[in-house]
């Protein structure tokens, strides 16, 4: 990383606090530090090939790659009578070396022009900047070394260590699958200008849950909900959340005054949390988006160890502050938040 960066942004070392997102002057600034290195000039040329081939626009400079997303908003002006359009683009910067350093910086929209109709734009460079760093951890070689860093640090299996490592990169376009065959180049990179958001969750389709024991053994609102059980044998759910859950499930039991609606079966399955602000912790990945969108500050991570799909969840401790401006539903990648308004 440059030194000129070091003393005014937080390193993070933890791959799952990987997606922070902080102030540096006018714009916002997101790091990564992966431990692999990428010193020879043909896997930095390598991994600069692979990205050009999903359709980035890639340069490099030095021990620099740098890949860029580009994307459009439109919109009709009422006023002017006519559709508004905009070129915007988010640049991630590859810093190669003993360790790999990904950087991105989010300009501020006034670099674009004056496009003061673009809604969102933030979380939208934002949400396009990880999908370019997810797209880098699964698809290049720096997964290839991620895989065997994993294998060695860790003692994982092979399987184990791609699994861990595509739960790491949920956003990742046309993702590799590294234990069949050859990657899929079906899908383009490119993402809805108005659905950034909904990146991972519009092609997915929800998997049914199987049955759980504890749902009739819990059975009642008063329980507290544990964290811990032996209930491991479930695998990640996918999004979206089912927006009539309500009616479809009960409420098993509360945590820390929280209302959970079942199944639960700790740790693997947690089911639906919260009354106004509900999130299904089956299918929650733990990006942090929403707790980085709220601006009541309503969430907490809990951990969850031992759950397929993340090992820490977005509590929602502070529900009752809840100002219902859909934020957090907005920002999910796999669209596992729901907000009832109140009453
Ligand atoms: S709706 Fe807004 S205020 Fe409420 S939890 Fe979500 S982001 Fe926070
Ligand atoms: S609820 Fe959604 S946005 Fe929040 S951490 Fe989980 S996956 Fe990310």
């Amino acid at each position: 990383m440059s030194t000129l960066l070091t003393d005014r942004v937080w390193v993070m070392l933890s791959e799952v606090a990987k997606r922070g997102v902080y102030p540096l002057h006018a714009s916002r600034l997101g790091l990564y530090r992966i431990p692999i290195d990428l010193t020879s000039n043909t896997e930095i040329t390598q991994v600069a090939n692979e990205m050009k081939k999903l359709g980035f626009s890639v340069d490099t400079y030095a021990d620099r790659i740098y890949i860029t997303y580009k994307w459009t908003e439109e919109e009709f002006d009422q006023m002017e009578q006519k559709r508004l359009k905009a070129n915007l683009s988010i640049m991630v910067e590859i810093v190669t070396g003993e360790v790999v350093d990904i950087i991105y910086q989010i300009k501020p929209l006034e670099y674009f022009g004056d496009h003061y109709w673009i809604k969102n734009y933030r979380t939208k460079a934002d949400q396009n900047a990880k999908m370019i760093l997810d797209t880098i951890l699964l698809n290049t070689k720096i997964g290839d070394k991620l895989i065997a860093h994993y294998q060695k640090a860790n003692k994982l299996s092979f399987e184990d260590a791609v699994k861990k490592l595509q739960d790491l990169s949920p956003l990742a376009k046309s993702p590799k699958n590294r234990l069949a065959g050859p990657p899929n180049t079906e899908t383009s990179p490119q993402i809805s200008e108005s659905k950034a958001q909904s990146i991972a969750g519009s092609e997915q389709k929800q998997l049914e849950a199987p049955p759980s024991p504890q749902m009739s053994a819990a059975g009642s609102g008063n329980t507290t909900i544990s964290l811990t059980g032996d209930g491991t044998s479930y695998s990640k759910v996918e999004g979206p959340i089912d927006p009539d859950f309500k009616s479809k499930r009960s409420v098993v039991g509360t945590f820390q005054g929280i209302k959970v609606w079942g199944d639960v079966d700790a740790p693997g399955r947690l089911g639906i949390w919260g009354s106004e602000v509900t999130v299904d912790f089956d299918i929650c990945v733990a990006d942090g988006a929403c707790i980085e969108a709220c601006p009541v500050n309503v969430f907490e991570w809990l951990d969850t160890p031992g759950h397929p799909a993340s090992e820490k969840k977005p509590f929602m401790i502070r529900e009752k502050d809840c100002i219902f401006c859909m934020a957090c539903e907005n920002v999910c990648p796999p669209q596992c938040v729901k907000i009832f308004n109140k009453g």
